[in-house]
């Protein structure tokens, strides 16, 4: 039986409707939420995402401002301008776009925004609170993995994980999630020997490599639930010998969907839910900040 479609835009607008009724209740009570998006520097697709970020956020009611410093910003001018944003009590959320011209240092920069105010959850701060279980904000595709994963029906506990891709911001939140859920989890990267030996025995298996269509059904054992993180650009030739330029995941998206229960489309799988995990977290924020003033 062909696997079920995990239909991450979905399962965001489902989302999308909630914090719009709930940022309309907040809004009326409690003064508004209000996104800064901080971007360094003239990168135009850095202008192009900040310009969606707002689209999506005036639609679910969040007041959104983009801050544009030069290129030349120096690093302690950019802590300046977050510690002026920390310290305004009209901005519940920072977003810090990436990449951060290369005299600065991102770690440092994400570092200084205030971890209530931190709607991507890429503090330090709040990814090493995952290891308690209990981040203020915790990353957004982090949590979008795990949204999925609850929709699929599978249950959590007991069952094996299979994380392959470990970077900071979303493989380990995720392996760090499903821990704290009791899964069994296997951890894989790029120096894992035999991949396809651990991605067997996985009841679960999220693929967060950055690798064009890399997991095929070699690596699936039948029944599994896949969830692919992966967003790539790639050319292909169209039967008529165009190039055609299309987005597609780290798993081979046909052939696995054959032997998979359930599995994430891309696009549309994680992608939307991140973006709608942010709305929520932006929300979450502005909350957490409320509860402790009062
Ligand atoms: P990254 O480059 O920071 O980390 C990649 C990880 O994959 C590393 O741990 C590396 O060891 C591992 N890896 C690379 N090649 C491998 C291989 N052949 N076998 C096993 N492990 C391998 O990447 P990232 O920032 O975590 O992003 C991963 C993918 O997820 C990218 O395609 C990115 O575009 C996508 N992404 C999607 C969303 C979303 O919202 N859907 C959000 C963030 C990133």
């Amino acid at each position: 039986m062909p696997a079920r479609i995990l239909d991450g835009s979905a399962y965001a607008a489902e989302i999308r409707t909630q914090v719009t009724r709930e940022v309309a209740w907040y809004n009326a009570h409690h003064g508004a939420v209000k996104l800064c998006a901080v971007l360094v520097g003239s990168d135009a697709t850095g202008r192009l995402y900040a310009e969606s970020q707002r689209k999506l956020s005036v639609k679910v009611g969040v007041e959104y401002e983009l801050i544009e410093l030069p290129d030349s910003t120096a690093e302690v001018e950019l802590l300046a301008a977050l510690d002026r944003l920390n310290a305004d009590p009209t901005v519940t959320g920072i977003i810090l776009q990436l990449p951060l011209p290369p005299h600065i240092d991102t770690a440092v920069a994400q570092y200084h925004i205030d971890p209530y105010k931190d709607v991507e959850g890429v503090n330090p701060a709040n990814i090493g609170l995952l290891f308690y279980g209990q981040p203020i904000i915790a990353p957004c595709t982090a949590l979008a993995v795990t949204e999925l994963i609850r929709r699929s029906a599978v249950v959590v506990r007991g069952a094996h994980a299979v994380v392959v891709g470990q970077s900071r911001i979303v493989g380990r939140p995720v392996t760090m999630f499903l821990l704290t859920q009791e899964a069994t989890v296997t951890g894989c990267h790029i120096a894992t020997r035999d991949l396809a030996a651990h991605t067997r025995q996985a009841d679960i298996l999220v693929v967060a490599i950055g690798q064009p269509r890399a997991i095929g059904t070699q690596h699936v054992r039948p029944g599994a639930v896949v969830i692919d993180v992966g967003i790539n650009r790639i050319t292909e030739q169209s039967p008529d010998g165009r190039d055609v330029r299309r987005t597609v995941g780290d798993v081979d998206f046909g052939p696995v969907s054959a032997i998979a229960s359930a599995i994430t489309p891309v696009p549309g799988g994680v992608g939307p839910l991140t973006v709608a995990m942010l709305l929520r977290n932006t929300l979450e924020a502005a909350r957490k900040q409320l509860r402790r003033r009062i």
